[in-house]
């Protein structure tokens, strides 16, 4: 499931092919996803309207139009859900068999395909409102990060999942992110001391920030190609093995530890997986 670095290096890569062009063609395969706006008046808003730019905001892309109708700007918002994928393609390519939204653009498409469908493609973006800050941005403070902890008895790992909390963090890297402060997984968040919070929200930065940078430099293939299960897009010609040893602890068990030679254990937390090493994580 993608989080926040993979939507990050997706915005990235789509922005210079999307900004400048015109939707020339609104083709929705699966209207499931639009949800809650109907379809027509996603049509009528997005049919002549050109992108003019894309952000991300926690793991959501917020695509910037304008409209041909009233000339005023538009926001689109996608989300990739469990599986999905979005990239451009030459109009000629045939069509992937779960594509759920396809932008024409004349000589190319702009496609969201999503085999379960999982995933949005909407102009409802209320859901932005309600995140909590940006881990990579000052708005992102220790202070303020300690006080939301200090309200919760749930335990950390879990807690890091609330987007209320901090955006973007998802199971991949809260349970890296708690690796690296040490800290471990079933540690109630209001039992955490202060050295533990700043040791954490440090984590956070460092293990996002990580994997964006590593993730930038690696050939990607977003074309909806069979992801390797490291970097949730699939592996681009020449992609580097060292890049499979980029995650510490996550569907690692069994494992040794790479700081202690313990080896990493899987639990179960709120019905998600969780890997964290026993011995360095207390
Ligand atoms: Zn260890």
């Amino acid at each position: 499931m993608p989080e926040l670095p993979e939507v990050e290096i997706l915005a990235r890569h789509l922005q210079p092919l999307l900004c400048g062009k015109t939707i020339r063609g609104v083709d929705v395969r699966r209207a499931k996803i639009l949800k809650p706006t109907p379809l027509p008046k996603f049509k009528d808003a997005l049919l002549g309207a050109k992108f003019t730019g894309l952000a991300r905001r926690g793991k959501y892309l917020l695509f910037e139009l304008r409209s041909k109708t009233s000339g005023k700007p538009v926001t689109l918002l996608g989300h990739l859900g469990m599986t999905g994928r979005m990239f451009v393609a030459q109009k000629n390519e045939p069509l992937p068999k779960h594509a759920a939204v396809v932008f024409e653009l004349g000589r190319q498409n702009f496609i969201y395909e999503d085999t379960r469908y999982f995933g949005r493609m909407t102009l409802d973006v209320s859901v932005v409102a309600k995140l909590g800050p940006e881990p990579l941005s000052d708005d992102f403070q220790p202070a303020t990060f300690a006080q939301a902890l200090k309200r919760s008895r749930q335990a950390i790992k879990t807690k890091l999942l609330d987007q209320s909390l901090v955006a973007g963090v998802g199971n991949i890297y809260a349970s890296e992110a708690l690796f690296r402060a040490r800290i471990s997984p079933r540690l109630s968040a209001n039992r955490l001391t202060s050295a533990q919070i700043k040791k954490l929200w440090r984590g956070i930065r460092g293990v996002l920030a990580g994997a964006i940078a590593g993730g930038s430099t690696v050939p990607l293939n977003f074309t909806g190609g069979k992801s390797d299960g490291l970097f949730y897009f699939g592996r681009g010609p020449g992609t580097p093995d060292f890049y499979e040893e980029r995650l510490r602890v996550y569907d690692r068990a069994g494992t040794p530890c790479n700081r202690c030679g313990f080896p990493i254990k899987r639990i179960v937390q709120a019905a998600r997986s969780t890997f964290y090493c026993p011995h360095c994580q207390i």
